[in-house]
């Protein structure tokens, strides 16, 4: 056995065990990073960057499609080739993956350890079967997995998910998504628009993050216009057959309907991989998921000394945040027991659909219908939108009534990526509505669209508060 005794041990060389790592050298000391998988994070070899660059290829196709209505003739059609778009994904996608490798390489190879890690205790991590990690303190930094719920088994081996996408040398006929969240709805369009015949179905109706009702049904609609979505479906039956899977379901209008597909791509959400690390053998305080109780704002696992950060805390499972949690983490379990709270940023979440979805700050579902405002904007007859003929989509922006606060907002539409970084900012800065309303707005610009919004909730700001006036006159 070759043990190792170390001030900080991570589990996991993702972006969150990466800046904990960096976080706890940085702060004078020994620090192991400890990783049973391929080296790359799931951000550059399987997630965000791959999916990225899949949806670039697909939106550029989607671009020509629409040329006609903009007075442009295209002599010949625009046809993607599964292998150049494909090959173009791994090219890119290899390259972001480099730039990790790189930066992997450059840590000392005395602080890296590779292997599968198991709590022995609340001292003592055992890697795979011949290394042993003793330590002050841990950062569990293990990431998620996809889960797969059990029905979908019946698929055999053409039951895959995100990552065996982006291993393909060439794009199928036909696909099965389910679970039409960031994930499947990313992806399911994308496949829909580079040519693949997509049927996407969830369960109970939630499409994307979105909960407030009336964005998510227009997000629905939308899409819905585009490809088959399903997001409360009846699935009958799933057969795996010598040429493909079979699924029999019962279609939006209610008809008995058989599918045949080369994959049904599971995306129905993720785990925190907490299963394999045998947390029952030390003495932290569990969830009904396995997952340690945590503090977000220190990320310390209970009055522990261990710490939990990205993916695995099942909090956040978004890349900005598994690189803030990282550093935080990595940083007081340097310090420790001197733990302090660290930065949180104001609540930002993205799907690249098209249009996009947005959510910022306090969700709908949070909030009390009975003590905010909502301002809208439909971006239908918006200036800019319409002339870029992106003119769908709906923003709802909520407010504190009495302060005038910024909450939250939700929504669909053109340049939503940027609107929702506006917010965040405002947000983040504890602007009011009546502040937003003072920052400059060019013309023509989407948003001015926002600008509607803001103004729309601040009418009725106004209301509420001539309301409470007259009741206490
Ligand atoms: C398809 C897809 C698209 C996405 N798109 C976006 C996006 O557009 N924007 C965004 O913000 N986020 C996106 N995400 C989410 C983002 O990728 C994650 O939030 C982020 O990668 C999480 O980082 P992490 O460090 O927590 O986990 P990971 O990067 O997964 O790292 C965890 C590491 O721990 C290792 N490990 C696990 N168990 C053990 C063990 N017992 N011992 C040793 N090592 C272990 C794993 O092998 C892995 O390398 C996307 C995710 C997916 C799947």
């Amino acid at each position: 056995m070759h043990n190792i005794t170390t001030d900080v041990a991570i589990i996991g060389a993702g972006t969150a065990g990466l800046a904990a790592y960096r976080a706890a050298v940085a702060a004078g000391k020994r620090a192991v990073v400890i990783e049973g998988g391929p080296y790359g994070t799931t951000c550059a070899r399987v997630g965000c960057m791959p999916s990225k660059l899949l949806i670039a290829a697909a939106d550029a196709a989607h671009v020509t499609a629409r040329w006609p209505e903009l007075g442009l003739r295209l002599n010949g059609s625009v046809e993607p080739d599964g292998r150049a778009v494909m090959a173009r994904v791994k090219r890119e996608r290899d390259r972001f993956v480099g730039f990790v490798l790189a930066g992997i390489e450059a840590i000392p190879a005395s602080d890296r350890v590779r292997g599968y890690a198991h709590f022995l205790d609340d001292r003592t991590l055992q890697v795979g079967d011949a290394q042993r990690v003793t330590f002050a303190q841990a950062v569990i930094a293990t990431g998620s997995s996809p889960s797969i719920p059990p029905m979908l088994r019946a698929a055999g081996e053409r039951l895959i998910v995100n990552d065996d996408v982006f291993a393909w040398d060439d794009l199928p006929r036909a696909v099965a998504v389910f679970g039409p969240g960031v994930i499947g709805l990313e992806l399911g369009q994308a496949l829909h628009r580079l040519g693949v015949e997509v049927h996407l179905f969830g369960r109970g109706g939630p499409v994307g993050p979105l909960t407030d009702p009336q964005v998510r049904d227009y997000a629905a609609q939308t899409l819905r216009s585009e490809f088959y979505l399903d997001a409360d479906a009846s699935i009958d039956r799933i057969e795996s057959t010598a040429d493909g899977v079979v699924i029999a379901f019962t279609d939006l209008a209610g008809h008995a309907r058989a599918l045949r597909v080369d994959y049904v791509i599971a995306a129905a959400g993720r785990t925190p991989n907490v299963r394999g690390l045998k947390l029952e053998h030390t003495s932290l305080q569990l969830d009904k998921l396995g997952v340690p109780v945590f503090d977000p704002r220190t990320l310390r696992c209970g009055d522990s000394h261990i710490f939990i950060a990205g993916d695995v805390n099942n909090a956040l499972p978004l890349l900005h945040e598994a690189a803030d949690e990282g550093s935080i983490a990595g940083e007081n379990a340097a310090r420790f027991p001197a733990v302090r709270p660290g930065l949180r940023r104001a609540p930002l979440a993205v799907v690249f659909t098209d249009p996009q979805l947005a959510m910022v700050g306090a969700r709908y579902a949070d909030l009390d219908p009975q003590r905010i405002v909502v301002g809208e904007v439909s971006f239908e007859d918006q200036g800019r939108s319409r002339v870029m003929l992106r003119n769908r989509g709906l923003l709802h922006v909520y407010a504190e009534p009495g302060t005038g606060r910024f909450l939250g907002a939700e929504m669909i539409g053109p340049e939503a990526e940027h609107i929702a970084h506006l917010l965040a900012w405002a947000l983040q800065s504890q602007l009011t509505i009546e502040r937003m309303l003072e920052m400059p707005f060019y013309h023509p610009v989407v948003e001015e669209g926002l600008r509607t919004a803001l103004r729309d909730a601040q009418k009725k700001l106004m209301r509420c508060c001539h309301r409470e006036e007259r009741a206490a006159a």
